[in-house]
């Protein structure tokens, strides 16, 4: 599948490169990655997110190449959709436009719904950019400096930090090659976790001060509310990461962070609009709750949107907590 992809990249001039809404560093590292590697083949392409570029990674080479609108009328030979689990999460003006192109999906995500007219699913990829690192070192392009931070930068991310269990030997031996070819791990890291915001610790606080336990103590929940985020002056941006405080609780087995989403407008009379991030160390599969929910990600980290009340939120997340056991075969 690989060959079939890389001839098609080879066959074709004109690309759009797509990756989720709230774009994580895998997703950003991804599209830039690759965008760059076909340009320096000569074709066009265009370098697109739904969302806009979170600070801690406006510093990449090239970032501001990734725009957050597209002409309706526009027309790509191929469209590669990178780190979604599915389309939708490029949103619908890039699901429009994929609707007249050749569709790639290049991917790791477990509960990945196999869009596409062409796909490459890796699950035991540590990240996005590790599968594009294979595909990019078959293309005739050198990858360059710009290249080889963006790669390093998802990897980096989206194994946090080699910590989590899909940290692999391949996360290490790209991230050396990535120095090697000018990846700079200081300045990467002092960009990506250096520095935070006053308003950020703020609302922190504010979370670790909403963190619920459920009466078995097997889940911890954290709840984000719109009005947090101007009280401190923040964005959904600043939300990232946070979660890992919840799970690191002893005993904790899943950690939930609800936030309240701003595209209020979509919820139905009465209710609000939530994101549910889910985490979990091990044993608990939270990419099938996600998968319940309509959401999906990998057997750790995993996320749904809802349009919900709090309360009854609270309650099906507590009612779930009941099956985390300390073996946690159960979910
Ligand atoms: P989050 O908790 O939003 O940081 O997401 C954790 C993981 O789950 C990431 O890999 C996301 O790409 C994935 N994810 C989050 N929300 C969704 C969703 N609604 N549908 C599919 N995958 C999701
Ligand atoms: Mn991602
Ligand atoms: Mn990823």
């Amino acid at each position: 599948m690989m060959q079939t992809i890389i001839n098609q990249l080879k066959r074709h001039q004109t690309f759009l490169l797509a990756s989720h809404i709230h774009p994580d560093g895998d997703a950003i590292g991804s599209v830039l990655a690759l965008g760059l590697a076909l340009k320096a083949m000569g074709k066009k392409v265009q370098l697109f997110n739904p969302s806009p570029i979170p600070m801690v990674y406006r510093f990449l080479p090239s970032v501001l190449e990734i725009k957050q609108t597209l002409a309706p009328d526009v027309r790509f030979d191929v469209a590669l959709v990178l780190d979604c689990g599915d389309i939708d999460r490029i949103g619908a003006e890039a699901v429009a436009i994929c609707k007249r192109s050749l569709v790639i999906n290049i991917d790791h995500h477990i509960t990945n719904t196999r869009f596409g007219d062409l796909q490459f699913i890796d699950v035991n990829a540590c990240a996005t950019a590790e599968i594009l690192y294979h595909l990019i070192q078959k293309l005739p392009v050198q990858i360059d400096c710009a290249m080889a931070t963006a790669i390093y930068t998802g990897i980096l991310t989206d194994t946090g930090s080699f910590r989590f269990s899909n940290t692999n030997r391949s996360a290490f031996a790209i991230c050396e090659k990535m120095i090697g070819l000018g990846a700079d791990p200081y300045q990467v890291a002092q960009h990506v976790y250096g520095t935070y915001s006053l308003g950020r610790i703020k609302l922190l606080n504010l979370a670790l001060d909403s963190l619920e336990i459920s009466p078995n103590g097997k889940l911890s929940v954290m709840t984000l509310s719109q009005r947090m985020l101007r009280e401190t002056g923040t964005q959904a941006e600043d939300i990232d990461g946070i979660i890992n405080y919840a799970r690191r609780i002893e005993d904790v087995k899943v950690a939930a962070l609800i936030h309240e989403l701003c595209d209020n407008g979509t919820a139905p009379r009465g209710k609000t609009r939530y994101h549910v991030s889910l985490r979990s160390d091990s044993g608990v599969d939270v990419a099938k709750i996600a998968a319940q929910f309509g959401g999906g990600g990998h057997a750790e980290a995993a996320g749904f949107s809802i349009d919900t009340t709090l309360t009854d939120l609270k309650k099906q997340l507590m009612q779930l907590s009941e099956a985390f056991s300390d073996a946690c075969e159960a979910v």
